[in-house]
């Protein structure tokens, strides 16, 4: 029987020196990862798969790379996942590398999922430009008989209904390589909502479309078994999810007692009985995507559902159920100004959610958001590898490069500082005191201690593990790149136009949530 080595990597990042990200402690591990080694059969055909899964952010030495060197008798296949704008050099390079050594390479994600890679096929590496499900049985079969095809999925780039494998939770010694030993589970996708500044409704579309519940948990028992200590939903808005109640009733009655973090839109503060739900069911931490605490801005941003108003109903509701909540902040909405941030620094903090994360606007390739910057010529940043959220892209009407990367670090420094964080851990010392109570205390102190020695080296807490580690750099690959692609840096992508079925199931979706 022939095989074929099946090598799915997450491609890291190159840093602002060009050298390759790389941690030797990741925050935590990738979801999509363990998600495409559970979907590839032990064999296609008559050829047996032998699956390698990378994770480059963890990994210190570059012995990985000797997966992608030719073997007798065997077949190599690259799956580059998860790859966003941030990412495409970093993939591009290593595909480049895999095809030079004979093997064959794909690149999948949101990057080719929304934006236009025309200029990038049929130069040896394939691109996947729609969801796993539905292109990577046939990935596997061409790559079985050493010939895959430049593109997939052209035509369609969600599937309708989703049979999702039971996840195979990384191992034990994976597990290690992370601070936090947790697995996410994609119970649904899709969200139906339209801000303009995100990808998820290009990546996931706005129907809301559930993986069997069964699935979830077979998936949920499997984590605990191979323990998994934490759970991350990774679904946009866990509480728009359909079967929602279902999923969290099943985890009560069977006691999976694992302790979960979960999105949820800023509507959640109408779904009392939900957030109650959720924490007897395991929830430590919520999401919530606040942006922003002016309703001119939120709208602006097509962000309508937020209200302002009710963000303290949020943090209550979740005080009051033993669940620690975490805002996400965008700095830098076109209306912004310095004093209008710091004012939001001061709200935030007389708010006091338990967490806090900041990020630059970043008008994300394939976005509404960029093709409007585009448009109006204010994207100033060629270089992909920058549009990363910590990084200024375009020109601000009110605001420097060096004002607003100021503002990022000083939001971290003094929304997390010492005395604030220490009676955030002494009232949660105070509070319920249940399995939940360990990742409770190690999520807001972890972050808060990261987010402060982060902020006092100008660098951004969430950039994706600690104790950075420098091998490689993309002067080691440029050559390749430019014999493969011919250039240094790939052009500014245009966003991909969604096919008319993909057009008309959004069409429906809304209409349904109108
Ligand atoms: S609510 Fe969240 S997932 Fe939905 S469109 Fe807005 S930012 Fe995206």
């Amino acid at each position: 029987m022939s095989s074929l080595r099946v090598v799915i990597a997450k491609p890291s990042k190159y840093d602002a020196d060009g050298y390759v990200e790389r941690f030797r402690r990741g925050f935590m591990p990738n979801s999509t990862i363990p998600y495409l080694a559970s979907m590839t059969p032990r064999e296609v055909g008559a050829t047996r798969c032998e699956v390698h899964v990378v994770d480059e952010y963890v990994q210190t030495d570059l012995n990985y790379f000797s997966l992608l060197q030719p073997k007798p008798d065997a077949r190599t296949l690259l799956a580059l996942v998860g790859v966003q704008s941030h990412q495409l050099h970093r993939a591009l390079d290593l595909a480049a590398y895999a095809v030079s050594r004979g093997a064959q390479a794909v690149i999948g994600g949101p990057h080719p999922m929304t934006c236009d890679t025309t200029m990038l096929q049929g130069r040896g590496v394939s691109f996947a430009l729609s969801e796993a499900e539905i292109v990577w049985p046939s990935i596997l079969e061409d790559a079985a008989s050493g010939e895959v095809r430049p593109a997939y999925g052209r035509e369609q780039r969600w599937k309708h209904e989703l049979d999702s494998p039971v996840l195979r939770p990384p191992s034990k010694r994976d597990l290690r390589r992370y601070a936090v030993p947790m697995l996410g589970v994609y119970p649904a996708r899709g969200c139906p909502y339209s801000c303009n500044f995100c990808s998820v409704i290009k990546i996931a579309g706005h129907r809301i479309r559930n993986q069997p519940l069964e699935t979830t948990l077979a998936s949920l028992r499997a984590a605990k078994a191979a323990r998994v200590r934490f759970v991350m939903f990774t679904s946009d808005n866990f509480n728009k999810y359909t079967e929602v109640r279902e999923l969290l009733e099943a985890m009560i009655a069977e006691r999976i007692e694992l302790p979960f973090f979960a999105q949820c839109d800023a509507q959640i503060h109408r779904q009392e009985d939900l957030v109650e739900l959720m924490a007897r069911a395991g929830c430590h931490q919520i999401f919530v995507g606040a942006e922003s605490f002016n309703t001119e801005t939120l709208r602006g941003a097509h962000k309508f559902h937020n209200d302002p108003a009710r963000y303290a109903k949020i943090v209550a509701l979740c005080r009051d159920n033993g669940i620690t909540s975490h805002f996400s902040n965008i700095l830098g909405f076109p209306p912004d100004t310095e004093r209008g941030v710091l004012q939001h620094l001061v709200t935030l903090r007389e708010l006091a959610p338990d967490v806090a994360s900041f990020y630059i606007l970043t008008p994300v390739p394939g976005t509404e958001q960029y093709d409007d910057f585009l448009r109006q010529g204010w994207i100033t940043e060629r270089n992909l590898d920058r549009y990363d959220g910590t990084c200024v892209t375009w020109r601000h009407p009110n605001l420097s490069n060096e004002d607003l990367r100021h503002l990022l670090f000083r939001c971290y420094r003094d929304f997390y500082r010492a005395g604030d964080v220490v009676s955030k851990l002494l009232r949660l010392l105070r509070g319920r005191r249940d399995y939940r109570l360990f990742s409770t205390l190690f999520a807001v102190f972890g972050l808060s201690a990261m987010s402060r020695l982060s902020s006092a080296r100008r660098m951004h807490p969430m950039a994706g593990g600690i104790m950075r580690v420098r091998r490689d750099s993309a002067r080691d690959y440029a050559e390749l790149r430019r014999r493969v692609f011919g250039f240094d840096l790939a052009p500014l992508p245009a966003s991909l136009v969604l096919s008319k079925a993909d057009e008309e199931a959004n069409r429906r979706a809304k209409l349904v949530s109108a």
